[in-house]
């Protein structure tokens, strides 16, 4: 049977097949890449122009009660709370995902304080690893961040250690950390947990309570669909809740904004980690957005991310020999990403975005495919291989135009 044909009767078996319905996707393109930017939900444009046209056009400055804005950060703070296993009023949303570590490590650290360690690991996204020098520098208390290999984490929580900030899934390979493990591990040793979910949110199962975790962020632009800039969220264990202290102490994270106290006083729960005016016409677009997931089983879409990544590395490995798969294998190890490495990569990466397919680059040599299991179909799988082979055997990538690199890759 060709790839093709099998890829039909795959998608003709999908119990979530009709939810791409739900996005609006040019025809002509296959899309791998909803874990950089996710596909714009149906239901956004409406939803926002509304926001535009009658909430702010005609209501005005009423609009902050009238329609709530005023209640979003803690609206979509529950919505998206459901998804990654947080209770209610634990999660809020609002700032850009830097922003939000930068809040939370603050907040941890100062639980630890007379331990000076930031343990993070070398596959960590780089801005969260500058948040946490940039804090450090800023509070000039001898604290200093200490990066280990991936693998190495477990051995390297020790007493010493602050705060344990790990992103769950590599932005890179997509391999993943047992988040429930290293946290009882670090729970064990006094030290408190910060979880990057940026690439775990929208994509598979979480589960924040279970795992124990102290402090998590996520993005609202990858995996949930929020569009370009979405705000980001912030989790904070209600145990912990009522004893953090916000350090970015903006007047909309105190007890009475509207008092005007020259003096800072928190407010209760996740507010308190507010700090200025909520990006309204953001936080629409995320909250519409996030409609898409209220009849999708995360459970399904992890069971589809594990199909369909298995379904294109097994066709890859087949027709594509130059490259090295840089994802582990097992999907239980794995986001809902696949990568390969290959030299020439970021070529290989431009010319498969001229041909249709779109994924993405991360230096020095990966090419990573992203699968959204609400909108990726086994048919797009099968046509990005297809291509990809393509483009390999025929050494089409091998032209200048190709590689040039653009600001964004
Ligand atoms: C995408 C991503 C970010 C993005 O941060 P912004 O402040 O929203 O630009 C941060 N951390 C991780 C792990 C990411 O994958």
């Amino acid at each position: 049977m060709s790839l093709e044909a099998r890829a039909a009767e795959l998608d003709q078996a999908d119990e979530l097949a009709s939810f791409r319905r739900l996005f609006q996707l040019p025809e002509d393109v296959v899309y791998l890449d909803g874990n950089s930017l996710g596909a714009l939900p149906n239901g956004v444009k409406a939803r926002v122009t509304q926001a535009i046209e009658q909430e702010w056009g005609q209501s005005l400055i009423r609009a902050w009660n009238e329609y709530g804005w005023v209640n979003l950060p803690e609206k979509l703070g529950d919505r998206i709370a459901r998804l990654i296993g947080a209770e209610k009023g634990s999660v809020t949303v609002g700032d850009s995902t830097s922003i939000s570590v930068f809040k939370v490590l603050a907040a941890a650290l100062a639980f630890n304080a007379d331990r000076k360690v930031i343990l993070s690991d070398r596959g960590n996204f780089p801005t969260d690893l500058y948040m946490a020098q940039g804090l450090a520098a800023l509070k000039n208390t001898g604290h200093r961040l200490s990066l280990v290999e991936p693998e190495d984490v477990l051995d390297a929580i020790t007493e010493d250690v602050s705060v344990l900030m790990l992103t769950e899934v590599d932005y890179r390979t997509g391999r993943r950390h047992d988040m429930k493990k290293l946290t009882g591990l670090a729970h064990q040793k006094g030290v408190l947990t910060i979880w990057d979910l940026a690439h775990s949110a929208g994509a598979f199962p979480v589960d924040l309570s279970d795992a124990g975790a102290d402090f998590a962020v996520g993005c609202g632009y990858k995996y949930l669909n929020g569009g370009p800039g979405a705000p980001a969220f912030a989790y904070v264990a209600p145990s912990r809740l009522h004893d953090v202290k916000p350090f970015l102490s903006g007047w909309f994270g105190h007890e009475a904004p509207f008092a005007f106290d020259l003096d800072y006083r928190p407010a209760e729960g996740t507010t308190k980690l507010r700090v200025g005016t909520p990006p309204v016409l953001s936080l629409v677009a995320l909250d519409a957005a996030l409609d898409v997931f209220d009849n999708a089983d995360m459970q399904e879409i992890q069971n589809k991310s594990n199909a369909l990544s298995e379904f294109f590395i097994g066709e890859v490995e087949a027709l594509c020999p130059d490259l090295v798969l840089a994802s582990p294998r097992n999907a239980q190890e794995r986001g809902s990403q696949v990568s390969f490495r290959h030299p020439d990569g970021y070529a290989i990466m431009q010319a498969l975005i001229d041909k249709g397919v779109i994924g993405d680059f991360r230096a020095p040599d990966i090419i990573r495919f992203g699968f959204a299991p609400l909108y990726v179909r086994f048919a797009d799988v099968a046509k990005a291989v297809l291509v990809l082979a393509e483009i390999l055997d025929s050494r089409l990538w091998d032209r200048d135009t190709y590689k040039t690199r653009a600001a964004v890759t």
